[in-house]
């Protein structure tokens, strides 16, 4: 048997193959070095005695075996061949990571000396590359953090970060490329280049590189190319286009924000590279990281822009602006707080400002305040704040809170302005207005005593005289004084109804008896202009709750316009029908018309068209007021309509309709013809020329009339004449109306003596007033004949009136 027969040799033998088939399959690099001699002044340098597959496959060596290391690695590093050097000599075994370069490799080795002389080497190593490359980039990635976080310029993140991704990546250039909202065209462009900038244009599209590739980012959200040229889905001018930006490989990631594509970060490389997919995902980590730095600037600097333009409007307004913190302390108050108050920063700020408020303000301000912090309510009002020479003036303010995203307050906004002289001038204004109002009443009232005079002395004469052409003169006079009454009638009207002294006497009122009222008392008045007065009326009646006066005075007053604004051959038509609720009245003349602008100014106080012929007509702008502020009281509108000057008006009033109640109404009870004795009455009126005329017209009505001028003379002769009336002026000097009412309702005899009160006043409080003091009937001055006589016969009795003397 020989050495190598033996049982032994067979065992190693076996050992060998085992260790030959590991070497053969494991994943760690093996090789057996033999140190070559070489002279002292030459590098160091090992021959390949045997290496593994996987030697070959981490260091890219083809058939090393009998190759030195600097024969296959020129480049080796210096320092691998001195620890080699030193593990030969001293024969102990070490542990170490290098890089080769020139393989781009990095291993983690193992070497140990397997025989001294000739000195033999032993080297494991495990290919570390990649797990360093990762490494590598995430240092990279965290100083990048680090240098764009205290960058707030967009521009200088997106550059610098392209500066930092060029360099790692050794690229030919690196672009932000911001798109317009097209997804298409280039609206920004920052980035480096290691050459001149790339030709990228700002206003072109990125849809010139072509079809496929659009495809490909939009399908995989990143794209990449290792040489664009030979893209086989790129066109020959695609290719074109990736050549004119020097581009010969490319990665391009995209940035999509709410399904649009914004933005892309492109890399690039002159010529064609084999982009590992590390490489990838670190232009996609850059990108990401990039973006987020960007949103922060761009929202930083919206917010520092929003900031400097609060404080330049802030210091613009006319205004003292303030800002303060949930608790109610002062942040900001702009320059104008300071100049207005006078104070320091330092006395405005925590709560000192509130010492420049009136303190009755301030004690009325501060719990609303307290109130609207815990609600987040506005908090608005008006208040004093002490100006710097120490007067206190009027300020609106209002302030509104500023939330986080959780709801929380985070801060209140407020301005104050200072509105002391428009709330003087507003002042001035109420106090000029009321003083309009009472003297326009009083004026009204003061008319009436005069009026009340002519009046009664004109119904005289009118009673009396027979010749015709005085008859026609005095009738003429009758005519005008009727309107001067009514003028100041609707003066103090209008006066009441704007003090909102006016009550509307509502009842169940058919607007066609009351439109049939209005027809009947002015038919003599057509007549006599030779004016034509056409009304339309439906059979049934038109219901509404209203004050029949009222409603009868709005509809006198348009057929009297009417009458007024038409020139010879006039003709008005007054119409009333019912359309749904709604009652509709309309008065159309064939007048002077309105102009487009008139319209509806013709609806305010004191209004007057200036138009030759209305001009001439007089007036005092006050009967359509009065038609829309009665109108509206019985919840309804008026409008006026026309094609224009000269070509007629109409006015159409709506009023809501009750619904139908067949009720017959029954017919009025018909008045018994004056007959029986004469009656005494006594007229008592400080209006010497009132009383007398007053006293003549009932003479002339078949009454005795005894007329005193005060109220102790009028007394006297109550007593003496124990009449069976006493007409009872209520405003007379020393002794009064009321007081004296009071005291004939005290005398024996004064207790069935009919009381009537004549007064300025109409007004429903004022008839109780009168009822009260124990009238039995109010008269408003100037008497109206009519009426009094109605009113005595009521009073009186049938059996009881005055005999017609004439
Ligand atoms: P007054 O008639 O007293 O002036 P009104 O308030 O009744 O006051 O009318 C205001 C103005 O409206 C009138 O001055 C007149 O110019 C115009 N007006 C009123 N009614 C008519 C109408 N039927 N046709 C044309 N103009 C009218």
């Amino acid at each position: 048997m020989t050495p190598s027969d033996s049982p032994q040799n067979a065992a190693l033998a076996a050992l060998a193959s085992v260790y030959a088939i590991a070497f053969a399959n494991m994943d760690q690099g093996f090789c057996l070095l033999e140190k070559v001699d070489t002279s002292p002044n030459q590098p160091s340098d090992f021959r390949y005695l045997t290496v593994n597959p996987a030697f070959e496959k981490h260091t890219g060596l083809d058939n090393v075996t009998g190759k030195t290391i600097l024969d296959v690695v020129p480049q080796a590093e210096q320092d691998t061949m001195a620890i080699y050097d030193q593990v030969a000599l001293t024969g102990q075994s070490t542990h170490f990571q290098t890089y080769v370069g020139q393989l781009d490799l990095w291993m983690e080795a193992r070497v140990y000396q397997l025989n001294q002389q000739p000195p033999q080497l032993a080297v494991l190593f495990n290919n570390i590359t990649e797990w360093k490359k990762a490494q590598r980039q995430q240092s990279f990635l965290l100083a990048l953090s680090d240098s764009l976080r205290p960058l707030t310029d967009p521009v200088t993140i997106q550059t610098i970060a392209a500066q930092q991704l060029l360099a790692e990546l050794r690229a030919g250039w690196v672009y932000y490329i911001s798109l317009a909202t097209d997804s298409d065209t280039i609206s920004a462009l920052e980035g480096v280049s290691t050459e001149e900038p790339v030709p990228l244009l700002l206003g072109t599209g990125i849809s010139r590189f072509g079809k496929a590739f659009l495809a490909d980012y939009t399908n995989n959200g990143t794209v990449r190319y290792g040489d664009t040229q030979a893209e086989p889905s790129f066109t020959e001018q695609d290719r074109q286009a990736f050549r004119m930006i020097r581009a010969g490989a490319l990665i391009a990631v995209p940035l999509v924000k709410v399904d649009k594509l914004i933005a892309l970060l492109s890399v690039a490389s002159p010529t064609p590279r084999v982009w590992t997919q590390q490489e990838v995902d670190l232009v996609k980590q850059v990108a990401e990281r990039t973006w987020i730095a960007l949103e922060r600037a761009r929202a930083e600097e919206a917010l520092r822009k929003s900031e400097a333009a609060f404080r330049i409007i802030a210091q613009a307004a006319p205004a003292l602006v303030w800002v303060c913190s949930a608790l109610g302390e002062i942040i900001y108050f702009n320059q104008r707080w300071y100049d207005y108050t006078g104070q320091t920063e330092e006395q405005a700020s925590g709560h000192g400002w509130i010492t420049t408020m009136h303190p009755a303000d301030a004690a009325r301000i501060l719990p609303y305040w307290q109130r609207c912090q815990r609600t987040g309510d506005s908090y608005e009002g008006e208040v004093r704040y002490q100006r710097h020479d120490g007067v206190y003036r009027w300020h609106l303010f209002r302030a509104l809170p500023r939330r986080n995203s959780a709801g929380q307050i985070e801060a209140w906004y407020g301005l104050s302005i200072d509105t002391d002289d428009a709330k003087q001038a507003q002042e001035g204004l109420r106090k000029a207005s009321r003083q309009k109002d009472e003297f326009l009443a009083m004026l009204a009232h003061e008319l009436r005593n005069p009026m009340a005079a002519i009046h009664s002395g004109l119904a005289i004469l009118s009673l009396t005289l027979v010749d015709e052409i005085p008859r026609s003169t005095v009738d003429m006079m009758s005519r005008q004084t009727a309107h001067l009454v009514r003028m100041v009638d609707d003066l103090l009207d209008v006066n009441r109804i704007s003090q909102g002294k006016i009550e509307l006497k509502t009842e169940r009122a058919n607007l066609v008896d009351l439109v049939q009222q209005a027809q009947h008392s002015l038919k003599a008045l057509f007549e006599q202009q030779g004016k034509v007065l056409g009304v339309s009326l439906p059979t049934a009646p038109i219901e509404v709750d209203g004050d029949a006066t009222r409603l009868t005075q709005v509809v006198i007053n348009l057929l009297t316009n009417g009458l007024r604004y038409t020139g010879e051959g006039g003709q008005v038509r007054v119409s009333l029908m019912q359309e749904d609720n709604e009652a509709i009245l309309q008065v159309r003349d064939n007048g002077i018309g309105l102009a487009e602008d008139q319209l509806e100014a013709i609806f305010e106080l004191f209004v007057q068209v200036d138009n030759s012929l209305a001009r001439s007509k007089g007036g005092l702008g006050l009967g359509l007021t009065l038609v829309k502020q009665l109108v509206g009281m019985h919840g309804g509108r008026v409008e006026a309509q026309s094609e224009g000057v000269g070509r007629g008006s109409t006015f159409t009033v709506r009023l809501p309709t009750l619904a139908a109640a067949p009720q017959p109404l029954a017919p009025p009870a018909q008045q018994a013809p004056d007959s029986g004795t004469p009656r005494r009455i006594l007229v008592i009126d400080d209006n010497a020329d009132a009383a007398m005329t007053l006293g003549m017209l009932l003479k002339l009505k078949g009454y005795e009339s005894h007329t005193r001028t005060s109220g102790r003379s009028g007394l006297e002769a109550a007593e003496a004449l124990q009449p069976a009336v006493i007409l009872l002026d209520i405003g007379m000097p020393d002794l009064d109306g009321f007081a004296s009412c009071r005291l004939i309702r005290e005398q024996s005899w004064g207790g069935a003596v009919v009381v009537i009160a004549l007064s300025g006043y109409g007004q429903q409080e004022d008839r109780q007033q009168t009822k009260e003091a124990g009238f039995d009937g109010h008269l408003v001055k100037p008497v109206d004949v009519e009426e009094l006589l109605n009113m005595l016969t009521d009073l009186l009795g049938k059996d009881q009136t005055g005999t017609e003397s004439a």
